[in-house]
């Protein structure tokens, strides 16, 4: 397949690495010159333009930091609107609200192009062992005709239902895992200052009730698992920044149906916080930093 594809960052880079892999071929745009020339050694066509990556593209895949980028993306003068094939599915993997998803949908429909939300979860290590999980709203023959494409970038692709469903389901998960994190890095830290090791502390709580993704495969105490950001100054991973936009888009959703949501408002103020202070490009283990500060 020929595939366009827009935002190479910490994602979009591994996941364009994994449709080489397969066999698709690649016309791949960032508005950062230095991440299209890191896959053009891999076989990646650099696009001058979102609309030159996607002109005769048969998918068109996005993967950008927020709604407000990718509306950019799709309604530029030289944007993915501009050049596209009527026909053409748009696959926009990026967290966004599912109002937006909507949204772009309709602008989209209009072109006479159906637009799948299919945000992803598993992290930067998923993304680039291809075993991501891809959560995916649209109708049943717009998943049919995404999941061979997905398939070469994640192993589970999940039809949540409607447009707009994806990013419910994203948008829960992230819920969870910005409380999570918060709390493994308060427990953590509190095991330390009352003098356990830590490493016992997380081999206690990885095999008893305590036990999540945050404990077990990412511990935010520099050293415990020494694949995780925390084991090497906090850099790449899932930036602060992008699950203070998460928990956001979460508390903003629960607003508009009415729907309460303590924790996520409080783990908000929390990466807010890390923000605030300077520390937002970094994964959003940091967070931990709040209780122990820059050790
Ligand atoms: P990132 O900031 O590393 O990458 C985003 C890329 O988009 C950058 O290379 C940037 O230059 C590019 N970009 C920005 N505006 C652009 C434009 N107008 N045209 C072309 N390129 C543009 O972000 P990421 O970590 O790759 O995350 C991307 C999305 O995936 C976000 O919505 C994020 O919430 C979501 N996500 C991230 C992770 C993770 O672990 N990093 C996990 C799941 C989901």
């Amino acid at each position: 397949m020929k595939i366009g594809f827009i935002g190479l960052g910490n994602m979009g880079a591994p996941m364009v690495r994994n449709l080489l892999k397969a066999g698709h071929a690649v016309s791949a745009f960032d508005v950062n010159p230095a991440a299209m020339g890191a896959l053009v050694a891999d076989g990646a066509n650099a696009a001058a333009s979102p609309a030159a990556a996607v002109a005769d593209a048969e998918y068109v895949i996005t993967m950008l930091p927020a709604a407000a980028h990718v509306h950019a993306v799709l309604t530029a003068d030289d944007g993915v609107l501009a050049s596209v094939a009527s026909g053409v599915t748009i696959i926009d993997s990026s967290t966004i609200d599912p109002a937006s998803v909507k949204t772009f949908a309709a602008l989209a429909a209009a072109r006479g192009n159906a637009f799948v939300d299919a945000p992803v979860s598993g992290g930067t290590g998923g993304a680039a062992a291809g075993t991501l999980t891809f959560m995916v709203g649209g109708s049943a023959l717009q998943y049919d005709r995404v999941k061979p494409v997905l398939s070469a970038m994640g192993k589970n692709i999940v039809h949540c239902g409607d447009t707009g469903t994806g990013q419910v389901a994203k948008i829960c998960n992230n819920l969870v895992l910005g409380i999570a994190m918060a709390g493994v890095a308060e427990a953590m830290s509190l095991g330390e200052a009352l003098g356990i090791d830590p490493h016992v502390l997380a081999k206690i709580m990885n095999t008893s009730t305590a036990r999540c993704w945050s404990s077990d495969t990412y511990n935010p105490f520099p050293g415990v698992i020494e694949t995780a950001p925390s084991s090497r100054g906090y850099a790449g991973g899932f930036g602060t920044d992008l699950m203070l936009k998460d928990l956001g888009l979460a508390t903003d959703a629960a607003k508009s149906v009415h729907q309460p949501a303590f924790m996520g408002a409080l783990a908000q103020q929390l990466y807010q916080a890390m923000s605030s202070r300077g520390d937002g490009r970094l994964d959003f283990s940091a967070v931990i930093k709040l209780y122990r500060g820059d050790r």
